[in-house]
């Protein structure tokens, strides 16, 4: 699978990319935190979340306790927009990917970040302000969604919200058998 990821022409994208961002963690995560699309940094380096917002995630998980066996990290959208601008037609291109991968990973828990990965993976959920920091139930099992990096490391505001959500996640994943 994922060297036809790599080699992946279904959408314009593919034109301006360096590497196609497929996944970066374990083999059997109990937890997928699911991202938007590659920035500049994953898409130079081929890996997921490389750069600031890469920074502050791997901070959070951290101090949650999580290890590198248990958790992995991917995007919605597996090549770089020029401009960094949400591409809908990418999400559409690259949609049999993500179900496929994680059907594959088949996590315990999901992870949307943000508003997009929120309703790919829940379309009747309400926005992410009203669902972050809480878990839900779905047809892909148990979501958890938070605000996204990007928007924490933008605004004092949302950087407490994210700091407060992590909190209630670390103690949900303490307390659940999920
Ligand atoms: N980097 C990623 O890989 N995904 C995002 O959503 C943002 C930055």
């Amino acid at each position: 699978m994922v060297r036809e990821i790599e080699h992946c022409r279904r959408c314009p994208l593919h034109r301006s990319r360096t590497h196609v961002v497929v996944y970066r963690g374990a083999l059997s995560p109990r937890i997928v935190f699911v991202g938007e699309a590659p920035g500049a940094e994953e898409d130079r380096t081929g890996r997921p979340f490389q750069g600031r917002s890469g920074r502050r995630l791997d901070a959070a998980i951290a101090a949650i306790g999580l290890g590198p066996d248990e958790f992995g990290v991917l995007n919605l959208v597996k090549c770089r927009p020029p401009g960094n601008r949400f591409d809908r037609a990418a999400e559409r291109a690259c949609r049999p990917y993500l179900d496929r991968q994680l059907a594959w990973l088949r996590p315990r828990v999901l992870v949307p970040l943000g508003a997009h990965a929120l309703h790919a993976l829940d379309p009747a959920a309400p926005r992410i302000l009203l669902a972050a920091g809480a878990p839900r139930a779905s047809g892909r099992g148990a979501l958890f969604p938070l605000v996204h990096p990007a928007a924490a490391l933008r605004s004092r505001r949302l950087s407490e919200r994210w700091e407060r959500d992590w909190r209630a996640l670390g103690r949900w994943l303490s307390r659940t058998a999920a």
